[in-house]
């Protein structure tokens, strides 16, 4: 294997495996998502990294809810994670755990450690206790709690747990070190008071322990070897080993730090996508327009596609933001190999071809999907009244136009030449149909004699047709860094981000498609079924890209 193409996980984890410092030759790492709300596109890179390590070393990777935070947790958010899990393709069998699960067998080490005289019931005011903290350049200073006796703290402790004080009053804290450089190390909070029904515990604690101590003890508990989080918490890793170093704890796990993975244009963070969704900026957390993953999926993007641009974007220790354009050529380059072809018009114009005769519907064979072999042909109708693209008929056309136009002649995509005759108007002047004539020898894409036509255009067939809703979505956000100028992101919403055009006509075959499904309506953009609006009277179809990039512009 060559070192070279190793990240600094990977060539971390290979020196561990070689200098025997894994317990079982095992790597062991986790995905720990807090059930806050549903998975970004940042978590994608997180669930790669922990999952693809395991298997790559041919560990395993648990699946750790991060539940300590009662209030703002939701047995939905359990569910979505662990759907969205599965549809990137990674599973964690029988890993499945909760840090809820270690209330019991923390709240005991909690005990162990005021016995020990190593931690403390604090009466402090959040206020105080930021005075007392001191800043990166001041130490902080003891709380006069720090002395308190075992006994009245074991006493205080136990009147915590009973629901005897209200929320704020006391603390229970480490006895560390306030002078420490790392302010994470001046004696940081272990328990405190939340009077909140827990999904899972329900009423049973109204003590919950903080991230800090919940963290790196659950990791040791499930035997994590190498336990990989975002830059933000390097300098919590003091106080993680802090935890895994209390006595009795005997699996020593460690901390590693990467870089978060940011892209232009979107926000992620659950907690700023939440408050779109309450304030309706959205439809919900799977609105397509959202960096979600139950959001991109709906949207259709490809499980692995992502992955491929998860991949394409590394791992790293130095923060970054990424071009949303690479996520999106990512998505385009996997698509074109699996979206099957069809013909739909956008903004119909009627098209009738005076010189075939009415009534009649003959059948061409459409290419299911060029770029992958023996992925057959459907069958498409064609008849006397057709619709083509507004946008592919001028009635005076601009220089340089090739497509239809009085006395011009055009291919129709797999049928026949036709040639433009004359335009019908409405009482506003706008146009409402085109009339042509076909040359029958055509049939196919060329003429006995050979001739040239500059411009194709998609078509569908007026009588067998089906109407179709189409959303087109446009960036959620008009600037690159949402809220970078006047700290709001409120700000910079993009008042166009859908367009919803309800009168698209389709060749029939598109009711075949389901969810799930990739499409390309040829020239027209990669689209799917959307999943939740769309039935058999109303298909509604999303774009899920268009065919090129329009985004840097
Ligand atoms: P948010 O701020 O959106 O709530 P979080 O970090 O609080 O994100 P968690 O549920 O704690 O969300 O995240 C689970 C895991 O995913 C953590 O290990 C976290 O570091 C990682 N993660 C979160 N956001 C990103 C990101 N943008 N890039 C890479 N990993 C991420
Ligand atoms: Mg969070
Ligand atoms: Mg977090």
């Amino acid at each position: 294997k060559e070192k070279v193409s190793l990240n600094f996980i990977e060539r971390i984890i290979e020196d561990d495996l070689a200098n025997g410092r894994v317990p079982d030759n095992t790597i062991v790492t986790r995905f720990p998502p807090e059930p806050n709300g549903y998975l970004h596109i940042g978590h994608i890179k997180s669930i790669c990294i922990n999952f693809g390590l395991a298997q790559k070393y041919g560990g395993r990777c648990h699946l750790r809810l991060d539940d300590t935070n009662p209030a703002k947790e939701d047995m939905e958010y359990i569910d979505s994670i662990k759907e969205d899990i599965h549809w990137l393709g990674f599973d964690w069998g029988q890993y499945e755990y909760y840090a809820s699960d270690y209330y019991q067998q923390l709240y005991e080490i909690a005990l162990r450690l005021i016995k020990e005289g190593k931690a403390y019931v604090d009466s402090l005011t959040a206020e105080e206790l930021k005075e007392y903290r001191g800043t990166l350049t001041e130490p902080g200073k003891n709380s006069p709690d720090r002395d308190r006796s075992i006994e009245e703290n074991l006493r205080l402790f136990e009147e915590m747990r009973l629901g005897k004080h209200s929320e704020g009053k006391y603390i229970l804290r480490a006895k560390i070190d306030m002078a420490s450089p790392n302010i994470n190390m001046r004696d940081p909070a272990l328990y405190r008071i939340k009077y909140a029904t827990h999904p899972r515990t329900g009423d049973k604690w109204c003590i919950y322990p903080m991230y800090d101590f919940t963290h790196p003890i659950s990791d040791a508990i499930e035997g994590i070897t190498h336990s990989l989080c975002t830059l933000e918490f390097e300098d919590h890793r003091p106080a993680y080993d802090w935890a895994t170093e209390i006595d009795g704890i005997d699996h020593a796990p460690h901390q590693y730090e990467f870089a978060r993975l940011n892209i232009n244009y979107l926000l992620m963070s659950k907690r700023r996508l939440l408050n779109l969704v309450n304030l309706k900026i959205v439809t919900g957390w799977d609105d397509p327009r959202m960096p979600t993953v139950s959001g991109i999926r709906r949207r259709g993007y490809s499980p692995e596609s992502m992955k491929d641009f998860v991949s394409r974007v590394g791992v790293a220790k130095v923060e970054s933001v990424v071009d949303y354009s690479l996520m999106e050529f990512c998505v385009r380059e996997d698509l074109n190999k699996r979206a099957e072809r069809l013909m739909v018009v956008l903004d119909p114009l009627k098209i009738i071809i005076d010189n075939y005769s009415e009534g009649t519907i003959e059948y061409f064979e459409g290419e299911n999907n060029p770029e992958q072999e023996n992925s057959g042909t459907h069958k498409i109708p064609f008849g006397r009244e057709l619709y083509i693209e507004r946008e592919d008929f001028m009635e005076v056309p601009a220089k340089g136009y090739h497509r239809l136009y009085p006395g011009n002649e055009i291919r129709l995509k797999y049928a026949y030449y036709i040639t433009a005759n004359s335009v019908v108007k409405d009482a506003e002047g706008n146009i409402t149909e085109v009339h042509c004539t076909y040359d029958k020898e055509s049939r196919g894409g060329t003429t006995p004699d050979l001739r040239k036509v500059k411009g194709t255009s998609h078509w569908v067939s007026a009588t067998e047709g089906v109407t179709i809703e189409a959303r087109l979505y446009d960036k959620l956000f008009n600037t690159e860094y949402p809220g970078g100028e006047t700290g709001n992101y409120l700000d910079d919403l993009n008042p166009d981000s859908l367009k919803v055009i309800t009168n698209a006509i389709a060749e029939p075959e598109i009711l075949k498609a389901k969810v799930g499904d990739y499409l390309q309506f040829i020239r027209n953009g990669y689209f799917c079924v959307d999943s939740k609006d769309s039935t058999s009277e109303h298909p509604v179809f999303n774009r899920t890209v268009t065919l090129k990039d329009s985004w840097a512009k």
